[in-house]
């Protein structure tokens, strides 16, 4: 049975203090909340990430991640931050190919399935990004947009190395816009998805695989989208750093 995920996405936001206080108030609001094979992941900068691991050992269902990491093991890369290093701090998940990295940071697919060998070398889960922008969308290119993000982004893992990451369709347009994609919308593209992934691996790995939806998802709109067969919870940025709301998100599998 795949996961059921809510994860939180940060982004450049809380101080060191503020993000402690708010990873608390979060685990003890969702500690009874997630059960059996739901999982929430709260993914912070980096300068949070050991110490929001330390807080939430001992919660099965609570874990950490990062929003990014470099392609490299190590080296002279001024400023950044390996795999490894992510993976030392207690983090279990990586985001990567969030759309902010692709249209800020100029990441490309290529660049993206080579953060993913190294995150996965590493023992992290990639938490992959994939959606296409309104402009897309408008020219009908969407389901071409987002078949090539997975051709080249991770359909060069085998179907083992493939079972440890998780996608997310994230619609650029959705993102931290207001504008929700509908729960048709969604599933539509969900389900195109789970289909791509039946014909590269196989039923199984379609079926074994955990898709979140993000971009303005919220506690009103959550439960809708979390109810549709291939959606299989979501990737949280602006509610996900109001403890309340996410974690009505979070009741929202329920
Ligand atoms: C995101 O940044 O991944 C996201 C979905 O943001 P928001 O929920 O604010 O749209």
């Amino acid at each position: 049975m795949r996961k059921k995920i809510v994860a939180g996405n940060w982004k450049m936001n809380l101080d060191y203090n503020e993000g402690l206080g708010l990873f608390s108030e979060v685990i003890n609001m969702v500690k009874d909340e997630a059960t059996g094979n739901q999982q929430v992941v709260v993914c912070s900068p980096f300068i949070h990430l050991h110490s929001l691991a330390a807080l939430a050992k001992g919660y099965t269902n609570v874990s950490v991640g990062a929003q990014n990491a470099h392609q490299a093991e190590s080296g002279a890369y001024t400023g950044e931050v390996s795999a490894k290093q992510v993976k030392s701090t207690g983090a279990e998940y990586v985001i990567l190919g969030h759309s902010e990295r692709r249209q800020y940071f100029g990441e490309s697919n290529e660049l993206l399935a080579k953060k993913t060998d190294t995150a996965l070398a590493n023992g992290l889960k990639p938490i992959f990004c994939i959606g296409e922008t309104l402009q897309q969308r408008e020219a009908n290119e969407h389901f071409d947009i987002i078949k090539s993000q997975l051709v080249e982004g991770v359909f060069h893992l085998d179907a083992d190395k493939f079972s440890q990451i998780v996608l997310a369709y994230e619609p650029v347009w959705a993102i931290g816009t207001g504008v929700t994609a509908t729960s048709d919308q969604a599933q539509e593209i969900h389900a195109f998805i789970r289909k791509e992934l039946a014909a590269k691996y196989s039923q199984q790995v379609a079926d074994d695989t955990t898709i979140l939806y993000g971009g303005s998802c919220n506690p009103k709109n959550a439960a809708e989208l979390f109810a549709c067969a291939d959606i299989d919870g979501g990737l949280i940025g602006g509610a996900s750093l109001k403890s309340r709301d996410f974690t009505d998100i979070v009741k929202a599998f329920n």
